[in-house]
């Protein structure tokens, strides 16, 4: 069984902070920013994993769902981590307890425009 850790960005392995409320345009969702500019959402039940996948991919094209729709999946990376609301660590499984999923998304070139 793996050992529960604090929660890290796994793109550049900086500690982050629980996920937070955000509105975001046209989005709600629970997550957070990492300084990489890698994005995490939150999926409590872990069973919204499509919906949760599309909204990072959006949230990464700043509230742009046809650009995520359409994103080259070549332009981007995801991990799928393990997470406990209650402590903000990743990667324990324990039977019975509640587990949610954080979906990292990140785009692997710069935008243009910035
Ligand atoms: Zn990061």
């Amino acid at each position: 069984m793996a050992k529960a850790t604090p929660l890290q960005c796994p793109f550049c392995d900086t500690y982050l902070r629980s996920p937070i409320d955000i509105n975001f345009k046209d989005m709600e969702f629970t997550g957070g920013i990492c300084t990489c500019r890698s994005v995490y959402l939150l999926d409590r039940s872990a069973r919204n994993m499509g919906e949760t996948y599309m909204d990072a991919l959006t949230f990464l094209c700043r509230g742009d769902y046809d650009a995520a729709m359409t994103l080259d999946p070549e332009k981007y990376e995801t991990v799928e981590l393990n997470y406990n609301y209650q402590s903000n660590t990743i990667g324990s499984r324990k039977t019975g307890e509640k587990s949610c999923k954080l979906i990292f998304a990140r785009l692997k070139d710069r935008a243009p425009d910035e």
